[in-house]
């Protein structure tokens, strides 16, 4: 018997990485099944960008570059902080790593000893608590239901304060719920964190191209400018460019800090592939008309699939701001139906008899709830909800 480390035996493996993998599978068994479980966009990499990285690879963009990201495209990053953002960053503010994932997960290594306390919102993006029990810290899940349309209060985020709190982390608009705070919803958690300035903030703006609600992109920074020096903004290029397979997330924030998650990277990966460094330099250099198609058929599947889950008896889903996901509120159903007790057999049982999956909301910390990505075609998604509706 190998004896494992008490750290790995802490985490679980992703949820939605494990529906992708058992939807595969059935398939592979020669079950018919629409998977409805996976967080990335179905487009293909726009061409100009797949078409940099081939120049990349013809022009020798084959070795290894500085850990923390080649100059063009930290180059890059500082634009886009500058154009989008207002964020004014200097190079060695800027960390390029393997993917948002790895961002998250080097803040987490750089920044916590055993027993800091990290406060993570409910309905929250999987990989968080895991990544920092990883880091041995301990997280403070405050939990915000479809009657706070999933947004926590300054109330709750006050509460959940403590002298241990080190860290406290913010995606809006969100994965799994779509929902997007407000700026006044920021600037009034703001207030909180500005009374606590032991605490740094983290701002995951993953999702800040796929956005239709009437207020522009904002994050908590852009509100409370006093955050700045202890905040750190996580981004990258797989969500908004169809770009999930390329691997680059990038951070900015407080020096000291992203020097210190660039030397973890530094002894764990390295620099993020070559090739895809260069293909980000084109996605988020070059021309930006290419999201506009991808966001108008996310907000006209949205549209159907929040009305088509509502008209599901039991069903109650809230309307998104943005993203690609809808989270609907199945615990009645859950109650009603025979032999099925929580969220998870419910998912079992779609899978099963529906042929439909879909992932159980306690995987983000909200037990009662599916997440149903619609990021495929309208088809596919009118044949799932018909499916699901023939089950119910
Ligand atoms: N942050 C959020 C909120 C996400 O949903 C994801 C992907 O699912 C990521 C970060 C990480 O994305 P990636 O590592 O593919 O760049």
């Amino acid at each position: 018997d190998i004896t494992l480390s008490q750290r790995v035996q802490r985490v679980k493996p992703s949820p939605t990485l494990a529906v992708t993998a058992r939807a595969a599978e059935l398939r592979a068994a020669g079950k018919d099944i629409i998977g409805l479980g996976a967080g990335e966009p179905d487009f293909d990499t726009p061409d100009h960008i797949k078409e940099a990285a081939i120049q990349a690879i013809r022009n020798g963009a084959t070795r290894y570059t500085a850990v923390d990201g080649t100059a063009e495209l930290k180059s890059a990053i500082i634009n886009k902080f500058r154009r989008d953002n207002g964020l004014t960053c200097q190079p060695d503010e800027i960390l390029v790593s393997c993917g948002g994932k790895q961002s998250f997960y080097n803040l987490c290594q750089a920044l916590l000893n055993p027993g800091d306390e990290v406060i993570i919102p409910a309905p929250y993006w999987v990989s968080y608590p895991d990544m920092v029990r990883l880091a041995d810290g301990e997280p403070v899940i405050v939990r915000a239901g479809l009657e706070q349309r999933f947004k926590i209060t300054p109330e709750q985020l006050e509460a959940a304060i403590s002298p241990r709190t080190r860290l406290f982390v913010i995606n809006s608009p969100s994965n799994p719920t779509g929902v997007a705070y407000s700026r006044a919803e920021l600037e009034a958690l703001a207030a909180v964190l500005l009374r606590n300035p032991q605490i740094l903030v983290a701002t995951d703006d993953m999702y800040e191209h796929i956005l239709w609600s009437d207020e522009p992109f904002v994050n908590i920074v852009n509100v409370a400018e006093e955050l700045v020096p202890r905040s750190i903004v996580l981004n990258g290029v797989s969500k908004a460019y169809a770009m999930t397979g390329w691997r680059i997330g990038y951070a900015g924030g407080p020096k000291p800090l992203i020097q210190a998650m660039k030397k973890i990277q530094s002894q764990s990966t390295s620099n993020p592939a070559a090739v895809s460094q260069a293909a980000a330099v084109e996605a988020l250099d070059g021309d930006q008309s290419c999201i506009a198609p991808m966001l108008a058929a996310f907000h006209e599947r949205h549209d159907y699939v929040v009305a088509a889950l509502n008209a599901l008896d039991g069903v109650r889903c809230a309307e998104a701001d943005g993203t690609f996901y809808a989270f609907p509120d199945f615990s009645s159903v859950i109650e009603q139906l025979d032999g099925i007790n929580d969220d998870a057999e419910l998912a079992e049982h779609l899978l099963n008899e529906a042929g439909v999956a879909l992932v159980p909301g306690s995987a983000f910390g909200a037990p009662g709830y599916l997440r149903l990505s619609f990021a495929t075609g309208m088809d596919t998604l009118k044949d799932a909800l018909g499916r699901i509706a023939g089950v119910l």
